[in-house]
């Protein structure tokens, strides 16, 4: 892309992106670059041994400390009753049986120390997976975990994070969750990214983080190289190198003006979520990890309306065991209690790769082995999570929804398969919560066309927008090439949305909105209208929103619903619901 020059001061340079997470953020760039997965296989000369069984070493070390802090952290969390696995995990770290096996093989094959080190380390799990000692069985999961992060810091991947200690600005072509789930969050200024759309996870985590993004910045890196200053304005979409003291000091303007905004809003934390005539409608979060717990509380949400594992297992860099999962879900739990969290099992797939478990390519992820589909066939790793879901429900009010039923049949399995961990539980004299509550995921137009049938079979609903508007529209959510064509308030998408909503009040169930667009102030009036009873979203977004809803009276997004029940375009639903919210509450637009 040409730079675009129009705003352009002396010496600086205007691009401009899709805006994906407002704000602004000032720093120096830190690109990324995603790792290509396959470990690289290559020979090395003798005179190359010592530093390769150097590297062993250090990238033993690193493992080391990586798992003593995880240790550290779920001890302090829950006891160091449950971070006891690690120990096991650091045994296997320091294993010499299969250490020497390493060395001896390096100086024997004269091959890189990944090709080793997973060659041994794979004999390992083999033979104890072969086991019929149920201990000796285990022990080939943690060989396999232990393995999971050698290699990892073997290979550079570690946790990722800019380079010293100034937080910076991630540039990059695109960042797939992996990526972002491995970052330090206290080291992002802001996302800058080539490709993406605002539903892309770079988007979701700066909104959830309450840090600026901008997408869609193609060809920028061309022109932008590490440790360049520049400036992100994630309202608008730009991103400016080199900004000048007057752009500066233009933007410094405007931040107050946010940030005075912001403070008014902060003064509704303690406000009911209600509109003026007096219906209540639930504010929760979207989060993902325990560090997200205090800005749930901080913005006045109430309780967690999805709290996405998968970053769990893509943050780590390994499949979590049950022990790990339960200290996981049960900080979570308790850190949100007396107020619910409403956990979603493993949605992997789609643009939610992860090495060594799950799809690996396909040419429709989207469409193709993803989340529950995924689950309903990896069994043991699906009851693995449910028991330790089970497990933390027994610490305050969690409940339990499937991603991307498409049916009846997906939600009986899956309930099949939660009875059968229920019941090994109660054998084992496991706590947990008897009652938890079952939700369905509406996200595929299949299961919103079937809402009646499945409302009869769940405690709640939970629409995940993202993924239905672009089941229902055919548009990839992470294109940027279409993302004009992703229209939330296209005309077949609130019909869905309606259906979806009458279906679970007829059921006599409580319907949500879990999706990006639970958190559009602009598209607040519909989902009121529609009569949607919890609306979850990023912590940051949730004053916004409450001030959006304590501004709606019920009749007037009744009407709204009805008038543009008949309209033809998204643009004219959407320039009708924005014209009502621009009336209601002209602050925050
Ligand atoms: C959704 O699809 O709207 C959703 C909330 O889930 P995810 O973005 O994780 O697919
Ligand atoms: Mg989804």
């Amino acid at each position: 892309m040409n730079p675009d020059t129009p705003l352009a001061l002396a010496g600086e340079r205007v691009f401009k992106g899709i805006p994906a997470s407002p704000g602004f953020a000032h720093g120096r760039v830190f690109i990324h670059h995603s790792v290509d997965e396959a470990p690289p296989v290559y020979p090395i000369s003798a005179e190359e041994i010592p530093s390769e069984i150097q590297r062993l070493e250090a990238a033993l070390i690193e493992t080391r400390n990586q798992i003593l802090e995880v240790q550290e952290r779920i001890s302090n969390a829950i006891g160091a009753k449950d971070a006891a696995i690690f120990d096991a995990h650091l045994l296997v770290v320091d294993d010499t049986t299969i250490l020497d096996e390493v060395r001896r093989a390096i100086s024997a094959d004269k091959l890189n120390v990944e090709e080793i080190y997973s060659r041994v380390a794979h004999r390992f799990i083999v033979q104890f997976s072969q086991f019929d000692d149920p201990y000796l069985r285990e022990r080939a999961v943690d060989i396999q975990d232990v393995t999971r992060r050698v290699m990892r810091n073997l290979l550079g991947r570690g946790r990722q994070t800019p380079t010293n200690k100034t937080p910076a600005i991630i540039l990059a072509v695109n960042l797939a969750p992996s990526d972002t789930a491995s970052f330090q969050r206290d080291k992002i200024l802001g996302f800058a990214t080539e490709e993406g759309s605002a539903t892309s996870h770079a988007a979701i985590m700066s909104r959830s983080l309450g840090i600026p993004a901008v997408v869609g910045l193609r060809d920028v890196l061309r022109f932008i190289h590490a440790g360049d200053q520049v400036l992100l304005d994630g309202t608008e979409g730009l991103l400016i190198l080199a900004p000048s003291a007057e752009t500066l000091a233009e933007y410094e303007r405007r931040e107050k003006i946010r940030d005075q905004i912001e403070s008014g809003l902060e003064a509704l934390r303690d406000t009911e979520s209600a509109t003026l005539d007096g219906r209540k409608i639930q504010l929760s979060a979207n989060i993902e990890c325990p560090e997200d717990v205090p800005s749930v509380k901080e913005h006045g949400a109430r309780g967690v309306g999805l709290l996405r594992t998968e970053f769990l297992f893509m943050r780590e860099g390994v499949l979590p065991g049950e022990e790990e999962q339960y200290a996981f879900y049960r900080e979570i739990v308790e850190g949100i209690a007396p107020d619910p969290v409403i956990i979603r099992t493993l949605d992997i797939g789609g643009d939610k790769l992860f090495r060594g478990i799950g799809p690996q390519r396909e040419d429709n992820p989207f469409l193709g082995w993803r989340a529950i589909r995924f689950c309903l066939e990896e069994t043991a790793l699906f009851k693995t999570q449910l028991r330790a879901i089970l497990r933390a429900s027994a610490h305050g009010p969690a409940s339990l929804m499937y991603p991307m039923i498409s049916g009846i049949e997906e939600l009986r399995a899956a309930n099949a398969i939660l009875e059968v961990c229920k019941e090994e539980l109660r054998e084992e004299k496991h706590s947990f919560n008897e009652g938890i509550e079952i939700g369905a995921m509406i996200e595929i137009p299949s299961a919103a066309l079937c809402a009646p049938l499945i409302a009869r079979e769940v405690r709640f609903f939970s629409v995940g927008t993202n993924d239905l508007i672009q089941y229902t529209i055919a548009v990839d959510r992470l294109n940027e090439r279409v993302a004009a064509l992703y229209a939330p308030t296209h005309p077949a998408v609130l019909r869905l949305l309606r259906l979806i909503v009458e279906a679970a009040h007829e059921a006599g169930i409580w319907a949500g909105v879990c999706g990006e667009a639970a958190g559009d102030v602009i598209l607040t009036p519909l989902f009121v209208g529609l009569g949607y009873d919890e609306l979850s979203t990023a912590p940051a977004s949730v004053p916004r929103v409450k001030r959006a809803v304590q501004s709606l009276d019920q009749e007037t997004c009744r009407n709204l619903i009805e008038e543009v029940s008949s309209f033809d375009t998204s643009d004219a639903i959407f320039n009708r619901c924005l014209s009502l919210a621009k009336s209601a509450y002209p602050e925050l637009l």
